[in-house]
């Protein structure tokens, strides 16, 4: 910068410092012809977020089994037990934690019994400390699992959502006042029963990969009962394609009046070589393939600013982890005796789940994606292209090599290619170029961004690395 430029930028510092003291904070709003920060849906408005995954007619029909009655009625039970709180009654039928998870387990045995056994439904224990209590007591942490078994039987997508409940604002181990949590989070877990119920009475034989659907306990007390699913998975050396929370998914008035109820947002880590990112383009995909009407909204951060779920996890186990959540939360009823069943909307809630439900199946059915992916640039052709080399994947008859520019959100050109390797012409100094398998059925699995290799130590080149 110049000297110029230096008292310019100074000059300007002193200009905002000075209009911020005469200025009160309630009038420093932007001013009203400012527009809002477009979503990512608006950025990329104009081009076709479906990236090339196809419309499969029996997963479109199974979506519109799923119930918002059904999901209603689920809810309402689960509010009936007056607190979900992890450390309440574990003895009482009609009230606390114990009643619920006792009623999710059987309702999900009943979707079995219809199914011939299909699902294995089970409770998941484990004892773990509650770092958020003063005396940092033990508690018994109770998921409800159900697995649906697929063809494989080592890769494993979760679909969770947490059904214990809290008054956290005022004390996050109060086990006997009323804590209704009937949109944090009895909207998740009823919408993750009624997936359960959907897929199997549509997959009784299950997919290609295993789903798990996990009602968590414990997510109040700092994400411990998906933490100890995860673990568990992971010990057990199984793959995770995906960990999936729907978690807040039923309110569309927030506390200032506004209302939306047709999009919902997603939350996932955008970075390489994590597939969070590509699980959301993969969900965003899905959205304007399966619910055109349902708007997916995705934002590229694990959650929201200061938030956490029971993704994160998977995301940090390694796996390509996504939340859920509505468009607008009402933050004067959350944790609070306030969240109430009145306040759900179930339609709304049906939507998430469709979407849920999409993702599921279009995932299970999927092969896996390429193991790596590797992009050297391709000095015959004078540098210009790229070349792209990944290994073969299992179940796989063909791939696509996606690409997009590091400014856009999603991919915009889909190429089909046979074979493991492809010439690109597409200057990858500025874009992103990824791989995708897909299955005989033309089921397509996540992306894998290409990647440079690894420069060599320095000393170690037999060649002058550029310092262009
Ligand atoms: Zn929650």
């Amino acid at each position: 910068m110049t000297d110029g430029g230096r008292q310019m930028f100074g000059g300007a510092l002193v200009c905002a410092l000075a209009l911020a003291a005469v200025t009160p904070a309630a009038a420093q709003k932007a001013p009203a012809k400012s527009p809002a920060v477009p979503a990512a849906s608006a950025v990329q408005k104009s081009a076709d977020v479906s990236i090339g995954l196809k419309r499969d007619a029996a997963l479109a029909a199974a979506l519109a089994d799923v119930s918002a009655a059904r999901i209603r009625q689920t809810d309402s039970v689960l509010v009936s037990f007056g607190t979900r709180n992890t450390m309440s009654d574990t003895t009482s039928e009609s009230h606390g934690i114990g009643a619920a998870r006792r009623y999710l387990y059987r309702e999900l045995r009943a979707y079995s019994r219809d199914c011939s056994g299909c699902l294995r439904v089970e409770y998941d224990p484990a004892m773990i400390v509650n770092a958020r209590h003063p005396q940092k007591v033990t508690m018994n942490v109770v998921n409800v699992l159900a697995w649906l078994p697929g063809r494989d039987t080592t890769r494993v997508i979760v679909m969770g959502g947490h059904y214990d409940s809290c008054v956290c604002k005022t004390n996050t181990n109060d086990s006997t006042s009323t804590a209704p949590g009937a949109d944090d989070d009895g909207s998740g877990t009823s919408a993750v029963l009624e997936l359960a119920r959907v897929m199997s009475k549509r997959y009784p034989k299950g997919l290609d990969a295993t789903i798990v659907f996990a009602l968590y306990a414990a997510e109040e007390q700092g994400v411990l009962g998906s933490a100890h699913l995860a673990q568990r998975l992971k010990d057990a050396g199984l793959t995770v394609m995906a960990g999936l929370t729907d978690d807040i998914v039923g309110n569309v008035v927030a506390e200032n009046g506004k209302v939306d109820s047709s999009s919902v947002r997603i939350y996932a880590v955008d970075s390489v070589p994590s597939l969070s990112g590509e699980l959301a383009r993969y969900v965003w995909g899905l959205g304007a393939v399966y619910l055109p009407k349902f708007e997916v909204r995705p934002t590229f951060r694990l959650d929201r600013l200061g938030r956490g779920g029971d993704h994160g996890p998977f995301q940090r186990a390694g796996s390509p982890a996504l939340r859920f959540t509505e468009r607008l939360e009402n933050y004067k009823r959350q944790h609070l005796p306030t969240d109430e069943f009145s306040f759900v909307n179930f339609g709304y809630t049906a939507n998430i789940a469709r979407l849920n439900l999409a993702t599921v199946a279009s995932l299970a059915a999927a092969p896996m994606p390429p193991d790596s992916a590797r992009q050297v640039r391709d000095t015959l052709s004078g540098g210009q292209d790229w070349d792209l080399k990944w290994p073969a994947v299992q179940g796989a008859v063909s791939y696509e090599v996606l690409v997009r520019s590091t400014v856009q959100p999603t991919y915009v050109r889909v190429i089909p290619v046979q074979g493991t390797s492809f010439l690109l012409d597409e200057e990858l100094d500025d874009a992103v170029a990824a791989v995708r398998s897909v299955g005989a059925d033309g089921s397509r699995s996540l992306t894998r961004v290409f990647q440079q290799p690894l420069r060599r130590p320095a000393g170690t080149t037999t060649t002058p690395p550029s310092t262009h």
